[in-house]
């Protein structure tokens, strides 16, 4: 068997397997640097970081939504077990991982707060529904939901004006929670949205209904066009 130092350098010789891209192969990756890195941190080799301004739009939305479902019993226990991963004040152990401990402890120590989180997921699941070319991207989406949440809270400082990027493992971690464990909720906010935006698009479509007039013979009509003076005292 080819040793691995040989494997690597064979490998290195090969284009990177992303469509039109014509740098070589990173390692023992398919990929070239950028691209290998660009799946670590965002989960697939075309993936990106998707800004807050992007879908500012969608938290307002998320944000007058929630406000007026407040009462939800799903928004309320979603919310508080989000409290719990964010505060790790959850069953001993339930984060294990000593990354996404660190990063709780930067959200909690910013007092993120647990609704406030959920909305921004919501609003990057919104995002995502609403771009097709994104909807079949799982992995960018967990990738994406974790990012959004992970970076509510100031990052912490490297040297002098650096500052630390939120690794990878976190960002799929709480990614996944808020897919899978809390996507019912998540969806939910998302379709509840959408119905009420078709119900208002409905709604302002029926004030154009054109108005037909009842289905008669000309002559049964006749007693629709009287003769306004004869009511008149002339
Ligand atoms: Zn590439």
């Amino acid at each position: 068997m080819a040793r691995l130092s040989d494997q690597i350098k064979r490998n290195e010789k090969n284009r990177c397997t992303f469509r039109g891209c014509d740098s070589l192969r990173s390692g023992i990756s398919k990929y070239c640097e950028h691209h290998k890195q660009t799946k670590v941190y965002h989960g697939e080799p075309q993936g990106r970081t998707i800004r807050p301004w992007e879908y500012k739009d969608e938290l307002a939305e998320v944000v007058a939504f929630t406000e007026k479902h407040a009462d939800h019993r799903g928004l309320r226990n979603a919310t508080k077990a989000l409290d719990y991963i964010i505060n790790r004040a959850g069953p001993e152990g339930s984060i294990s991982n000593p990354a996404m401990i660190r990063e709780m402890d930067r959200l909690s120590s910013h007092g993120v707060d647990a609704l406030r989180a959920l909305q921004e997921a919501a609003a990057v699941r919104l995002f995502f529904r609403r771009r097709n070319q994104l909807l079949s991207e799982n992995r960018q989406l967990t990738f994406a939901l974790g990012k959004a949440v992970l970076s509510l809270a100031p990052r912490d400082r490297v040297g002098v004006k650096g500052y630390r990027r939120i690794p990878p493992k976190p960002r799929k971690l709480l990614g996944l929670y808020l897919r899978d464990d809390l996507g019912g909720v998540v969806n939910g906010i998302v379709q509840g949205i959408e119905t009420e935006n078709q119900q208002r698009e409905d709604f302002k479509k029926s004030l154009y209904d054109p108005f037909i007039p009842a289905d008669r013979e000309a002559e049964d009509a006749a007693h629709a066009l009287p003769l306004v003076g004869n009511e008149l005292d002339l």
